[in-house]
């Protein structure tokens, strides 16, 4: 970043026209650069055809001829001072010098001193008109030139641009629609803010399609389709907008739009304009596609923001655009933080998996309603991050559960709790435990037996373990979930619908799935407390699925009227903070020992949570 003196300075003086031709230069990113043969192929070609020992591709640096490539020279650079080239990009056009020696200028010119008589150049011209620095030929004796010699120099500067041009142009310039790429549009806002710093400016991205709709048409109209939308949308935005557009492709299906500071009724318009090109398009394609795009955009400051860093915001607040109902975000930095942090958690997760010892298992009571009587546990996960703390599980299980470590998750999980269950086996204290599992993991081809085998392997009783998953779950993975389940329940191992109630719970379907258990949510069993329509529907759901041979279990019981409420409705299981949150396994070990001792005391007693202290 510049000093603010400097930033003063760039204000008071109008930016020479040098300037602009030294950053036109240093953005090629050519200077000091290693020699390459499409160069050097050019130079012996120059050589060759003036049948002369040097040649050289010279760049005009500020203060020196840089050569890029060079027949016949010891020296990479010489002085700009009294260098020939210099004059030629001054000049801009052929300069022949016969013999140096006659040349006031360069009689004592470095060049000269080297025993260097003759030089012709052909200026390196960009289309924007800035001399970048020249092709050369010297000789060591004064020379004539004739006019054909003069013309071979400019096409030989010619195809020294082009060969520049290429080479900048590689990752530039997207193939398909002919836009600068993100690349580009990094160098341009690093350029900007060289000249502008401090000026605000705006980054729009438009997001043209949903990934999950990309996916979908990729797979049945294939990738020439997309191409094809891509280059129309960006064509329509291109003629919408004019010249002074600036377009670029920031990734698959995602255009960014680089504006000056404007007013708010401006960048309305700016967003309305866009949206028309989008649907202009959309509506042309054949066959027709059904797009939802999202815009998001984000103001920041030249020279402040780093422009990768704008692309990553631009693309938080077009991600958060998808939820809003115009489908436009504006970049806010609380909603960064979220972001980030999702970030981070999803990194870190990986390693907590691998080392396990920010992992463990706290697990629920669950309670016999007509009896009183604790009959097993719900192993729910626990994540204590080394930095952020206690990480609550409905945070990071469903982050998780958009990558592959889902698999890796629920194995730990599993393989943790059927431990455990055999530890306390072994202590004589046998209990049913229920895990909780993920869609994907129903979509593992292996996952049924690999379960079982970690149950023979630990002996431990197909019949007490227990796998939740919600109907979402199973509805996710279709036919694959139903074979899993179908192995799963052969093996004896029960099936538990879990959360009932939150989603499109459909009697019908649940039928199809060989469960035995279905979890109520706390949402529908807080139902029953309430004095209204709902209690009413909670009850036929009771009598429903009790007659369809459901083991019903009631999730998030807190109050003993509640508690009450259930036994009425013949309830099977209860589960909730009334008697227990979820404990560590030591924690728990103490809650089975003084419930029992009150359950000698008092064969009715209900099981009550461990003293805060404990
Ligand atoms: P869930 O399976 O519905 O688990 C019940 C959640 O309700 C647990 O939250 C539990 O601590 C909480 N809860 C229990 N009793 C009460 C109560 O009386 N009142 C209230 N307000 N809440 C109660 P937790 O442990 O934060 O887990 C949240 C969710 O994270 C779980 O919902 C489950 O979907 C998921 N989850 C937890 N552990 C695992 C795991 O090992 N694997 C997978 N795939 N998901 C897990
Ligand atoms: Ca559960
Ligand atoms: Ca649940």
């Amino acid at each position: 970043m510049t000093e603010p003196t400097a930033t003063a300075a760039i204000e008071r003086f109008p930016q020479t026209a040098e300037r602009r031709r030294l950053l036109a230069l240093r953005s090629l990113g050519l200077l000091d650069t290693a020699p390459s043969a499409s160069f050097d192929r050019i130079t012996r070609l120059a050589s060759q055809i003036f049948d002369l020992p040097i040649a050289a591709v010279s760049l005009t640096d500020e203060n020196r001829q840089w050569f890029k490539s060079r027949i016949g020279l010891e020296q990479t650079e010489v002085p700009r001072d009294k260098a020939p080239c210099a004059e030629v990009i001054e000049k801009k056009d052929v300069l022949v010098l016969r013999d140096l020696l006659q040349h006031d200028k360069y009689a004592d010119s470095l060049l000269a001193q080297h025993g260097i008589r003759f030089y012709a150049g052909a200026p390196l011209i960009t289309r924007d008109g800035y001399g970048l620095g020249t092709m050369c030929v010297l000789g060591t004796e004064p020379r004539e030139v004739t006019d054909d010699e003069c013309v071979a120099l400019r096409d030989l500067a010619a195809l020294v641009m082009a060969q520049i041009e290429l080479e900048h142009a590689f990752g530039r310039v997207d193939p398909v629609t002919g836009l600068p790429s993100r690349n580009q549009f990094i160098e341009d806002v690093q350029d900007f803010a060289r000249d502008e710093e401090g000026e605000t400016r705006y980054a729009t991205l438009i997001d043209f399609a949903h990934p999950s709709e990309l996916a979908q048409t990729m797979r049945v109209l294939g990738p020439a389709f997309i191409d094809s939308f891509m280059d129309n949308v960006t064509r329509e935005i291109g003629e919408a907008f004019g010249e002074d557009q600036r377009l670029y492709m920031a990734g698959n299906g995602q255009c960014i739009y680089l504006v000056d500071q404007i007013d708010e009724k401006l960048r309305a318009t700016e967003i309305e304009k866009l949206r028309r090109c989008i649907q202009k398009t959309l509506s042309s394609t054949n066959p027709p596609v059904l797009f939802t795009s999202s815009i998001g955009v984000v103001p920041f400051q030249l020279g402040e923001s780093d422009p990768q860093d704008v692309i990553r915001m631009a693309h938080s607040a077009a991600e958060e655009a998808r939820h809003c109902d115009r489908k436009l975000s504006f970049y806010s930095p609380q909603l960064d933080e979220a972001e980030r942090r999702r970030y981070r958690l999803l990194a870190d997760i990986r390693e907590a998996i691998r080392t396990e010892d920010q992992l463990y298992l706290a697990y629920q009571p669950r309670i016999d309603v007509a009896s009183h009587k604790y009959i097993g546990a719900e192993a729910l996960i626990r994540w204590t991050h080394p930095e952020l703390g206690n990480i609550a599980p409905g945070e990071f299980i469903p982050l998780l559960e958009q990558t592959s470590l889902t698999r890796e998750l629920t194995a730990w999980v599993i393989d943790t709790a059927v431990r455990q269950m055999a530890a306390w086996k072994k202590q004589g204290m046998e209990l049913n435990v229920s895990v909780n599992i993920s869609a994907e993991n129903l979509g593992e081809g292996d996952f049924a037996a690999r379960l079982i085998q970690t149950l023979q392997q630990h002996e431990i009783d197909p019949e007490t373990l227990e796998l939740e998953l919600t109907e979402g779950a199973i509805l996710k993975k279709g036919e694959q979930a139903l074979r899993q389940l179908n192995v799963i329940d052969q093996a004896g191992v029960v099936v538990a619908i879990d959360d009932f109630g939150t989603g499109y719970s459909n009697l019908a379907y649940l039928l199809d799935i060989p469960a035995g258990v279905v979890k109520l949510d706390r949402s529908l069993v807080q139902a029953l407390g309430k004095e209204d329509r709902s209690r009413t529907l909670v009850r036929t759901l009771f009598t429903t699925l009790h007659n369809l041979g459901y083991r019903v279990v009631a999730e998030g019981v807190e109050t003993i009227e509640l508690f009450e409420a259930l036994q009425k409705e013949r309830c099977d299981e209860a589960q909730g903070f009334l008697f227990s949150p979820a404990l560590a396994p030591k924690l728990f070990e103490e809650w089975v020992r003084v419930n029992s001792k009150h359950r000698e005391a008092d064969e009715e007693a209900l099981p009550h949570p461990l003293p805060k202290s404990a």
